[in-house]
């Protein structure tokens, strides 16, 4: 029985994240945080699975772009994963555009970590091009089996802190390659991937969001009531996942979305499809 679940929780070392922390040497930490910062240990996190009665979350860090910062944030990751009694999913982030990656990559393995996320091309300084370090990075994570999280934004619309510009033309160029040399490769684009369902009435589109998973994360901030059903209706059963971008948002945030959801779909978009998109590493 697939178990309800939140795909996308950010959690930041307290002993980074302090006024003194070195996290806000980190240019997109601070443009994202200036306005006020919310974080969250791991204890919070199940604190809002419980008020929203979901039962496990898929957790992982800030996309920091130093490899140090990086590393203490997965040991955090791990041990937070590693006390919440099953409730958390530790994922890893690493910067395939600084040397390394490769070895903590395999350190957390060895820590317990379950995937890689949420990378972010802007924040974290690598390219969206198969050919270069992140198609490395792609290539490791299909023969571990392990799943990534990708962030994604909209390539029109308000601007906001943390946009980004992995915007639905740019991450073609990456998906086409990638998803045709990698077919174990499971990715899932944060926040809608920037829109790219929503061309999905393109065949050629609609056949590549067949091979992705789109989280729903500050769906809230970006969309109306209705767009899950369209994109539902779009692509079809199974490729949605519940996220809350917790603690910028709580998952009890986003019941006007879910609310007008047929049963089937929102049992898959918060259990089923989540589970297919984390595999065989979270389903024990
Ligand atoms: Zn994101």
């Amino acid at each position: 029985m697939a178990r309800l679940t939140d795909v996308h929780c950010h959690l930041v070392p307290p002993r980074l994240r302090g006024a003194d922390g070195p996290s806000w040497r980190d240019p997109w930490f601070r443009d994202c945080h200036r306005a006020g910062a919310r974080f969250a240990s791991g204890a919070e996190v199940v604190a809002a699975l419980d008020e929203a009665g979901l039962e496990r979350a898929a957790v992982f860090g800030w996309p920091f772009s130093e490899p140090g910062l990086l590393a203490q944030q997965n040991d955090y990751v791990a041990e937070q994963a590693e006390s919440s009694g099953g409730r958390l999913l530790g994922l890893a982030l690493v910067n395939p555009a600084r040397p390394g990656w490769e070895g903590e990559l395999e350190r957390c393995r060895h820590l317990g970590l379950l995937g890689v996320g949420e990378l972010n091309a802007d924040a974290q300084g690598f390219e969206l091009d198969f050919g270069g370090s992140l198609g490395a990075l792609l290539r490791s994570l299909a023969e571990m089996d392990w799943p990534l999280m990708l962030h994604a934004s909209e390539p029109v619309g308000h601007a906001y802190p943390g946009k980004g510009s992995a915007f639905p033309e740019r991450l073609w160029g990456l998906l086409v390659p990638a998803l045709g040399a990698l077919p174990r490769l499971r990715l899932c684009l944060a926040h809608l991937g920037g829109g790219l369902p929503l061309y999905g009435h393109m065949p050629e589109v609609a056949t590549l969001c067949q091979r992705l998973w789109f989280d729903t994360a500050a769906l809230p901030y970006l969309y109306s009531e209705g767009v899950l059903a369209a994109v539902e209706g779009i692509l079809g059963p199974g490729r949605l996942c519940f996220g809350s971008d917790f603690p910028l948002l709580a998952p009890q945030r986003y019941r006007g979305h879910l609310d007008g959801l047929p049963p089937a779909a929102l049992e898959s978009l918060r259990a089923g499809a989540p589970e297919a998109w984390l595999g065989a590493a979270a389903a024990g």
